[in-house]
């Protein structure tokens, strides 16, 4: 299976800083092409730049996404970005269920689920995030939780050209910690077997590791067992370290 390597650029930068990055990451794949061979590459910029980043992005076969989206379809949701509308600016993805989401605005795996079938029916794929924190790791219930968020935040339908999971342990997230290889292969096996007793095309479906991952640690974390890409944070902000995760990705 090819990696997905894809950037979530939070609420980071300016359009002008956003068009040079984009512009940079396309420049180095150009120099790196064999690198579209063995992984996808995704950018998903603040709402309001995608449209701009979009235009370069796909010339350079770099896919675009979103960060969230609204359970609604249309309507009087002031603020909210519905998914359609997501799908109508070019996009293929959408992040739902980011820890920080889940933190700051109290979402919850039922809404996360319901996000995701919006997304699906406007023909998007929905990478949703999972992941304990740092007590319920302390307290050895990571697998409980996870299990439980990635059962109730699938919704039905989902399948793996539709879905892809992204484990990102929150205590991971921006923190500069990284979980061990070993908790890494533990979880994203276990992610797999959960997967497997709900979904028929569960091999295929894309498991990827998000928390910290930069160049200096991405060839073994993107090595192990199970790890199908990886969702970067702080790293895809910087195009050259966003290019050397890819080129640490095993090479087909
Ligand atoms: C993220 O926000 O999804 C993330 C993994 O961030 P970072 O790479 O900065 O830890």
């Amino acid at each position: 299976m090819k990696k997905l390597i894809a950037g979530n650029w939070k609420m980071n930068g300016t359009a002008e800083q956003g068009t040079e990055l984009v512009s940079a990451i396309a420049e180095g794949l150009r120099t790196h092409s064999a690198l579209h061979e063995s992984c996808d590459f995704l950018v998903c910029p603040p709402a309001v730049y995608i449209s701009v980043i979009k235009g370069i992005a796909s010339k350079n076969n770099i896919l675009c996404g979103a960060q969230d989206c609204s359970a609604h379809e249309n309507g009087a949701y002031t603020g909210e970005v519905a998914a359609p509308m997501v799908k109508g600016v070019g996009c293929s993805h959408v992040i739902l269920g980011h820890s920080e989401r889940r933190q700051y605005h109290n979402e919850s795996n039922e809404l996360v689920a319901v996000k995701a079938k919006a997304a699906h029916e406007a023909g998007l794929i929905a990478i949703i995030c999972v992941g304990e924190t740092e007590a319920e790791r302390d307290a050895n219930v990571q697998d409980a939780v996870v299990g439980r968020q990635v059962i109730e935040s699938l919704p039905r339908g989902a399948n793996a050209q539709n879905t892809v999971i992204a484990y990102e342990p929150v205590w991971a997230i921006g923190t500069g910690k990284t979980a061990s290889v070993d908790d890494v292969a533990k979880m994203h096996s276990f992610i797999r077997a959960k997967l497997q007793e709900h979904l028929a095309d569960s091999q295929n479906m894309r498991i990827l590791y998000g928390g910290s991952m930069k160049p200096e640690n991405a060839e073994e974390l993107l090595a192990t067992p199970n790890v199908d890409g990886g969702l970067i944070g702080g790293a895809s902000l910087k195009a050259d370290q966003f290019l050397a995760i890819g080129l640490a990705a095993p090479q087909n």
